[in-house]
């Protein structure tokens, strides 16, 4: 059996209707930016996610740079990340001429560790970015703690957990403002680039309304010099059907993470786990294996298709050499890089399939 890590087209085929008919509809309007499917699935984020505004943008890297350009954060400051997380958090960070100052997660989780934070805050510290990496919610009530006393902003890095919930709120109201991305693969994936910035703030949302859009409020009038950076109306159409599917296939996500734990509880692997309080969106199921190239080799060579959520942390990228940060700066974020291997997982992956996934798994881990 051949089971790939990700089949994009399994997603498009099960609402091939729907998606075709929306892809017709904006065809035949004859309006393609800016129009009313994308002011339709900004009140239909929004909504979802349980928050007053959503503004659709042209990726998530720029979401999260938006809502810091929105906030004048740039040159001269600084902003708090997790040093574990994919570095467009980081990238967003040094967009707008900020600092990323990164902090170690809680080994178990994987996330932001929030008594980490207080010591990497210094006078020019503006802001902390919390990441819901693989889906899992941040611990977000002590980073809001830190951050109310301190007077520090908080945003989300959502990207990999739309429809994830923190003691009952979803991401996209866990914090000032928060950023997505529906790069295909996503829970919520376009057929194209396409992220959104999503916030209660009346002003913030404004702003980055501005900003994605030349500076521009009223057309030709440019107040403050923006960028271009938009969701389109055929994207926002394809978002619109899905958005109607995603509890639905998260539930299955959340389906197929509960065999695997269940079915994998004696295997020698660190399993991802959900703290009390958090529900995941299980965007990725991330084990972590102590042999893991050769349990990598073992599964490809069954046709088990797996990926590394990441192999090169963002400090040892040479796109961060500048900041100076050798090997062993961040031990708990190397040794979670090191292990990390990532199942095939998804609305779309089939009973045999995973059961098959898990067979293999018990094999390739047995003493010899
Ligand atoms: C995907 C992703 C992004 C960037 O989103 P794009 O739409 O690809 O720009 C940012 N942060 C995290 C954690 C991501 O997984």
């Amino acid at each position: 059996m051949n089971v790939p890590f990700l089949d994009l087209r399994r997603a498009y085929l099960e609402l091939r209707p729907e998606l075709d008919a929306a892809w017709r509809r904006v065809m035949d309007s004859g309006w393609y930016i800016l129009g009313q499917e994308v002011e339709a699935f900004e009140a239909e984020f929004a909504a979802y996610c349980g928050a007053r505004f959503c503004v659709g943008v042209g990726n998530g890297l720029e979401a999260l740079s938006l809502i810091l350009r929105a906030w004048n954060i740039g040159e001269g400051d600084e902003v708090i990340v997790p040093a574990n997380t994919y570095i467009a958090s980081w990238l967003a960070v040094s967009q707008v001429g900020a600092r990323p100052i990164p902090v170690e997660p809680e080994s178990r989780s994987a996330n932001l560790d929030p008594a980490r934070i207080e010591t990497a805050i210094s006078a020019r510290t503006k802001a902390i970015m919390a990441v819901h990496l693989y889906g899992l919610p941040a611990d977000m009530d002590p980073i809001l703690e830190i951050a109310n006393r301190r007077g520090l902003r908080v945003l989300e890095d959502a990207a990999q957990a739309h429809g994830a919930r923190y003691h009952g709120r979803r991401t996209g109201r866990l914090a000032h403002a928060a950023g997505f991305s529906f790069y295909p693969s996503k829970n919520l994936g376009a057929f194209g680039d396409g992220g959104a910035v999503v916030t209660d703030d009346a002003d913030l949302a404004r702003r980055v309304a501005m900003l994605r859009n030349y500076g521009s409020e009223v057309r030709y009038e440019n107040p403050v010099q923006g960028g271009n950076s938009r969701l389109d109306e055929l994207q926002a159409a394809m978002l619109r059907v899905r958005l109607s599917k995603l509890d639905e296939w998260n539930a299955r996500r959340r389906g197929c993470a509960l065999r695997y734990l269940e079915a994998l509880a004696r295997v020698p692997l660190m399993l991802p786990v959900e703290p009390a309080g958090c529900e995941s969106a299980w965007h990725l199921f991330v084990i972590r294996a102590s042999q893991r190239k050769a349990l990598r080799q073992f599964l490809e060579s069954r046709g088990v298709g797996t990926q590394i959520h990441y192999p090169i942390p963002p400090h040892l990228q040479g796109a961060y050499s500048g900041l100076g940060f050798p090997r062993g700066s961040f031990p708990v974020t190397e040794s979670i890089h090191d292990a990390v291997l990532s199942l095939p997982i998804g609305p779309h992956l089939r009973d045999d399939e995973l059961d098959y996934v898990v067979a293999q798994l018990i094999k390739g881990t047995a003493s010899p």
